[in-house]
């Protein structure tokens, strides 16, 4: 049995919400980018290693936006002969490469803001205090405009957003400080406690997408819970070779041999089909196998054990 439940975002939404959400993300990833581009000009002008940290992790959130922009259109795309399970695992492609680029920008930024701990260079106060007030008001426009939507996607950007106004209300603060009291280093320690904040995010962000990649179980409870439906059928005598992955972290595969009481009828196992199909619908697999195994059959796979 492989029944097929594919599922497509424009079977969820409305075309025209989708492509109010896709032009919503476009008009963040392109504010998003300029800014960017201007933090990195203003950390080199005003000598401030937390405006470069700063502009780190705004590539980085650029990255995301774009990746998450482009692949949206990507990931629906149809199966074909060589993708069989269509496009969805090409966002973990994305996440890997948005790690890799933020953990290169981290070490660079350490690189530049540990030895000024021992030597702190002073950086220009009105500069950092004029980019805070710039970053503070694009943020928060930003998250207050993604505020009308409420798709998934939206809702974790603004909520990322609040946090990049509170990163600059950081900044802000600091150059103020500076303007009156000489206290140099105060400029690396902020930029280490960002760019440990992002270290921490990425690496929360990578293990979840190599364990993706490795086909981990996505959750234990959601195995127990599948197990138990499989096992309540009176038909069924035991399972093995049983297996559920996640394509991308939303969309799951889910296989399993399930081996069958001797005498079981041809309207049986039609039967245990139907219920199974009912059953198994509300945990929205986007694959499903199922191998119905009789009592004196061997498992055409050698290992029933995996
Ligand atoms: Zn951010
Ligand atoms: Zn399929
Ligand atoms: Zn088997």
């Amino acid at each position: 049995m492989h029944s097929h439940n594919h599922h497509h975002s424009h079977s969820h939404h409305h075309h025209s919400s989708a492509a109010d959400a896709s032009k919503r993300i476009g008009w963040a990833f392109f504010l998003n980018v300029s800014f960017t581009i201007i933090e990195f000009i203003g950390g080199w002008l005003t000598n401030s290693t937390a405006i470069m940290a700063d502009a780190v992790h705004d590539l980085g959130d650029s990255l995301s936006i774009g990746t998450a922009w482009g692949l949206n259109k990507l990931s629906d795309k149809e199966a074909n002969a060589t993708f069989s399970y269509g496009y969805k695992r090409f966002s973990l492609l994305g996440a890997l490469i948005n790690g890799m680029v933020l953990i290169i920008g981290s070490v660079w930024i350490l690189l530049e803001a540990i030895p000024r701990l021992f030597s702190p260079v002073m950086p220009q106060a009105e500069g950092m205090l004029l980019l805070s007030i710039f970053g503070i008001a694009v943020n928060g426009f930003a998250a207050y405009k993604l505020s009308a939507g409420n798709s998934l996607n939206e809702r974790i950007l603004n909520w990322h957003l609040l946090e990049d106004v509170l990163g600059w209300v950081a900044v802000l603060i600091v150059s103020i400080v500076l303007m009156f009291k000489p206290w140099p280093i105060l400029d690396p320690i902020l930029s280490i406690g960002f760019t440990l904040f992002i270290l921490f995010n990425v690496g929360r962000n990578l293990k979840e997408t190599i364990l993706l990649f490795l086909q981990a179980t996505p959750d234990k409870k959601l195995m127990q819970d599948v197990r138990n439906v499989l096992l309540s059928r009176a038909e069924v005598n035991a399972l093995h070779h049983f297996h559920i992955w996640s394509l991308d972290g939303e969309h799951s595969v889910m296989s399993v041999h399930l081996e069958l009481n001797a005498d079981i009828s041809v309207v049986d196992m039609k039967n245990l089909k139907q219920q199974l199909q009912k059953e198994l619908s509300v945990f929205e697999f986007a694959h499903t196998t199922i191998e119905l195994e009789f009592a004196d059959e061997a498992c055409r796979d050698q290992s029933a054990n995996l």
